[in-house]
């Protein structure tokens, strides 16, 4: 009998993928540009391989599917997803579904997705969220594309997605390229939440002195709170590991640059393009960049000698830490959903704000306790800032003085809190009812005749600058 679904690519994140749906009772065929590859998924499937056909050629994988067929894509995102799609339209009918399931650039996904409504045949890009245990075992699943496209293939994505509580973590977004903008935006969180509690790190390391394990005593008290997150999860588990070569805290030996794929830095590009504020994912995409500049920081260190000093005993407690973060966290997603609302306006996608908080519960990196009290702000209030929901402002009262106090205090002692810092200014600028942008207009008018409005008349005017 013929497989319900393909997958192409086996990767890390198409073998498990591959593994996931098999294991949802779903008969599925595999096909990798190299067989050897195939063949060896195939071998170490255990009890998982009858349900997987093998395939060495995209002819065979195509014969083997049901029709009307689905085949998803799990290659590198960019030129191989469209090698993919070029090598496959020709083999396939009309009706047949191409899922692109890779990090795809949403406007390369907004193109394919053009191009299939121009050629007639169906076509979805989702995002998938939660790295390789993720595809494992039930990742959080962004859905795009035409609404009947996705339905067709809903019963096995929520099948193989996390479940929080009963509720599968996969939904559809919207048209084109809206579930791998969401994923963008899930990625540019992830780089703030990261950062932040980086921060929070190096201000125990370098202001207080605390050893890798004070500060993985400090993360696992903090999950059991407020904070509790995957992300708090692993770095108190991270930070409590031990280098089996030189018997060192694992942290300590491992160096301080930090990769990135380039899904962070899609989020602030589009945030620019539609002038929404982030400047939270902004500040954690300028640290990684930053933290690539290893030779130059090390020659500025050796100019103008190191930055962080010790605090003074008792300058910082733990506490305070713990509500910086969740102040700070409050912002960073107070940004993000915001960017989610301008991008829906601008695209005409329709994003369901609290269904968006809803898949990101289980199955992602940035999964945590606090998004499940967001998806039930986000229905009272989809489009409305996060911050001036009645159970976040509530949040924000008790916690912003300290996120004060420790950005106040990381910066008077040299301590990098770029994206607290971009999360306290956010705070402090979203309750300035008149900020200084008169003088910005004043200055505007003043060397290019671009017109002010006035606080007491209507309509464009101009200063008396006897230009
Ligand atoms: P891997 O590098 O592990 O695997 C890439 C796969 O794509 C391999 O099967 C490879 O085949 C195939 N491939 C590479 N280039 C081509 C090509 N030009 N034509 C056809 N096949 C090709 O990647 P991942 O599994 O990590 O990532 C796949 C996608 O999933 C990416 O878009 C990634 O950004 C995304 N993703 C990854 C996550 C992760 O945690 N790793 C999380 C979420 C999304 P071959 O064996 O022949 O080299």
């Amino acid at each position: 009998s013929k497989s319900e679904i393909g997958l192409i690519g086996l990767g890390t994140m198409g073998a498990m993928l591959s593994l996931n749906i098999a294991e949802k009772g779903f008969a599925i065929s595999v096909f990798n540009r190299t067989s050897s590859r195939t063949q060896k998924f195939h071998e170490e499937a255990g009890d998982l391989a009858e349900r997987i056909t093998p395939c060495k050629t995209l002819e065979d994988l195509v014969a083997s599917i049901a029709e009307p067929r689905a085949i998803i894509l799990m290659v590198p995102a960019g030129a191989p997803v469209d090698e993919q799609i070029a090598a496959l339209r020709p083999l396939l009918g009309k009706d047949d579904l191409i899922i692109d399931a890779g990090n795809a650039n949403f406007r390369d996904t907004e193109a394919r997705a053009a191009q299939a409504e121009a050629d007639g045949v169906p076509f979805l890009g989702i995002g998938v969220s939660g790295g390789e245990e993720g595809a494992r075992h039930g990742p959080s699943i962004m859905g795009g594309g035409r609404k009947d496209a996705w339905d067709r293939v809903a019963h096995i994505l929520t099948a193989i997605a996390a479940d929080y509580e009963g509720t599968p973590c996969a939904t559809w977004m919207g048209e084109g390229g809206a579930g791998h903008f969401v994923k963008a935006v899930h990625n540019g969180i992830e780089y703030a939440d990261m950062q932040m509690i980086a921060e929070i790190y190096g201000i125990m390391r370098d202001g207080q002195g605390a050893s890798a394990s004070d500060c993985a005593a400090a993360f696992e008290a903090w999950n059991d709170g407020p904070l509790q997150s995957y992300l708090i999860e692993i770095s108190g588990k991270v930070a409590a590991a031990t280098d089996d070569q030189t018997g060192k805290p694992v942290l300590d030996i491992i160096q301080d640059r930090a990769g990135q794929k380039g899904t962070g830095r899609w989020t602030v590009i589009e945030a620019q393009h539609l002038g929404a504020p982030v400047p939270v994912i902004e500040a954690a995409v300028a640290a990684r960049n930053l933290s690539a500049l290893k030779a130059e920081r090390e020659r500025g260190e050796a100019l103008f000698g190191a930055s962080p000093v010790a605090l003074p005993d008792g300058a910082l407690s733990r506490d305070d830490l713990e509500q910086a973060l969740i102040a700070g966290k409050i912002m960073c997603y107070a940004q993000g959903f915001q960017l989610l609302n301008a991008a829906s306006a601008e695209f005409g996608w329709g994003l369901p704000m609290p269904e968006i908080a809803r898949v990101w519960r289980e199955g992602c990196i940035i999964r945590s306790t606090m998004l499940n009290d967001m998806a039930e702000a986000l229905t009272a209030a989809p489009q409305d800032n996060l911050m001036f929901s009645p159970f976040f402002a509530g949040l924000i009262e008790a916690n912003a003085p300290a996120l004060r106090k420790v950005v106040a205090t990381a910066v008077s002692h040299g301590l990098q809190s770029p994206a607290l810092a971009a999360g306290l200014s956010y705070f402090d600028a979203m309750r300035t009812g008149r900020s200084t942008a008169n003088m910005i207009q004043a200055q505007r008018d003043f060397f290019g005749a671009h017109s002010f409005q006035r606080v007491d008349k209507d309509g464009a005017h101009h200063g008396p600058w006897g230009l």
